[in-house]
């Protein structure tokens, strides 16, 4: 491979990965930045080759030989890939959306790193922000996911395995069948998939598509929305094929492949000062030694896409990069510091208003019924519910005696010295794609019964097999507070803030929804996903590994 500036740029960016992060982390963190980015060095090339000359204002549609009718293709079933804002909106009546996700296991280190930027954190209608957290299978720990879900966080996709080529079906099937096995979700409410290494293909499309997914979020955006040739479309449906990695994916675009109903939500890149030709996606704080850097470049980024057509801002972590404690590696405090810092402007400047923090999932809901800012309250998707739900195994802190450690005594099995909990009964073998869902191994001589598809996780009792609420009328704390002219201000609070400007809002140490693990000692005081924290930090020890 002939050296290029971007090639260059990530190899000094990499020698600052492992001062921070040490070898390990050094091979697993850039390798999938390198490869992206030098996609998207691609895509650019390309186009000033002439592919994406023609491309007119409007968006980079003619480049993907893309074309829709908006007056064919109309919500909530059908949405064109557009840079206008959906339902005909006035970017100027837009949310900003700003995207958080995190990919790959889910166990103490990684959920205490995204606690770090939004446990403290509250949403201009006071609820905390929840995000999308893309799981794979290996060293995660499923009653983690079980909290994860019961928060209202998006649980979604990432194969088991985590295999660099594109997923086989069995890998994308595998791990739904897992995330409802063992931590307890409603297959109808895993509705995300996002490739390892962003590596999809056109099959693994369409196979989402056919087995019930809502969304993809593998593509990259890759061209400045201040760009007349952008490709920071909105997400669209794909009755008219993609319009994104046009140039870097096999068999894609010219009209293909045609999904109807099935969305794609771009990855929104961030750049630098070299605009299209330093482009920036997943972990971009690991692409320069300097944070100031980066929270330049996500700074500028984001005033484009709020001065413009408010596309969504993504923030696309890898939570171990910005995790605290992990052993013989130093505290990436810097990097910390500045997202931090990047939320606290995004979401608390009084230049700026209507900044929401949301996961995929919202997106979605928002995508198709797209309301207003001042109405975003009216959307269930956006609303702080409590479910009312007791002592029933079910992913609240007050359960964690219920939970069973699974343990493999085998050297060199997954689950040895495994962080792996869970309430749903531990499986006899490491799940994998063959067998997804293995017997249960009966510890306790009690079979857990897995959730059935007409209860949600948190009325389900899985020790008594009894569904405890069905349907629409069990009772939900409802702690949403209006917002709009009439309500209280349009701001989000910032990391320090646990209180909100409305004194109808709880705070986050006063709800017990959001305040799992105080007693823990941990590294919040009141927490959106750290539950028994202190039980599972004694059993991760050192089985931990990090994929992208
Ligand atoms: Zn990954």
């Amino acid at each position: 491979m002939k050296p290029t500036i971007v090639s260059s740029l990530l190899a000094l960016a990499c020698a600052g990965v492992a001062t921070a992060h040490g070898g390990d982390l050094l091979n697993q963190g850039c390798r999938p930045i390198a490869k992206r980015s030098l996609d998207l060095q691609r895509r650019q090339l390309t186009q000033s080759g002439g592919e994406g000359q023609t491309v007119t204002a409007g968006g980079g549609a003619s480049a993907a030989r893309y074309s829709c009718d908006p007056n064919t293709c109309k919500l909530p079933k059908c949405h064109c890939a557009d840079t206008n804002p959906p339902g005909g909106l006035d970017p100027k009546d837009v949310p900003q959306f700003i995207v958080f996700t995190a990919d790959d296991a889910v166990q103490d280190y990684t959920i205490n790193s995204v606690n770090q930027f939004l446990a403290q954190r509250k949403n201009p209608n006071g609820c905390t922000p929840v995000m999308s957290y893309y799981v794979s299978l290996n060293y995660t720990n499923y009653a983690q996911v079980t909290e994860l879900y019961v928060n209202g966080n998006d649980v979604a996709d990432h194969t088991m395995t985590h295999q660099e080529q594109p997923a086989t079906n069995a890998e994308i099937d595998g791990n739904l069948i897992t995330l409802n096995a063992l931590a307890g979700i409603p297959y109808k409410s895993i509705i995300g998939y996002r490739a390892p290494f962003l590596n999809y293909s056109r099959a693994n499309l369409e196979h989402l598509a056919n087995t019930g997914f809502t969304y993809d979020s593998s593509s990259t955006a890759s061209v400045p929305v201040t760009d007349p040739n952008t490709d920071a479309f909105w997400p669209y449906t794909l009755d008219n094929g993609m319009a994104n990695d046009c140039s870097s994916v096999a068999d894609i675009c010219g009209g293909q492949p045609k999904l109807p109903g099935f969305w794609e939500i771009p990855m929104y890149a961030i750049f630098d000062q070299r605009g299209a030709a330093g482009a920036h996606l997943m972990d971009p704080w690991l692409d320069s030694s300097n944070a100031s850097d980066v929270l330049s470049w996500m700074k500028n980024t984001f005033t484009d896409h709020y001065n413009g057509k408010r596309q969504p801002f993504g923030v696309y972590t890898h939570p171990i990069h910005l995790a605290k404690g992990y052993p013989g590696l130093t505290d990436p405090v810097d990097q910390i510091n500045m997202l931090n810092e990047f939320l606290d402007w995004a979401t608390t400047s009084a230049d700026m208003q209507n900044v929401w923090i949301i996961s995929n999932k919202q997106l979605m809901a928002w995508m198709q019924n797209p309301v207003p800012a001042s109405q975003l309250n009216t959307l269930d998707a956006f609303k702080c519910q409590k479910p009312n739900a007791g002592h029933i195994c079910n992913g609240f802190q007050e359960n964690n005696d219920l939970l069973e450690h699974c343990i493999s005594n085998t050297a060199g099995d997954a689950l040895n010295n495994s962080p792996f909990y869970t309430c749903y009964g531990c499986p006899v073998t490491t799940p994998s794609p063959q067998q997804p869902n293995p017997p249960q191994k009966n510890n306790d001589k009690s079979v857990r019964t897995r959730i059935p598809a007409n209860c949600d996780t948190a009325f389900w009792d899985p020790i008594n097999a009894r569904c405890t609420c069905n349907g629409s009328g069990c009772a939900f704390d409802d702690s949403t507070r209006p917002i709009g002219p009439n309500g209280s201000n349009l701001t989000s609070s910032g990391s320090s803030n646990t209180g909100s400007s409305s004194g109808s809002s709880p705070s986050a140490s006063s709800d017990p929804y959001r305040t799992f693990g105080s007693g823990a000692g941990r590294t919040t005081s009141s927490s959106v996903f750290g539950w028994a924290a202190s039980v599972v930090a004694a059993a991760v020890g050192g089985a931990m590994m990090v994929f992208i």
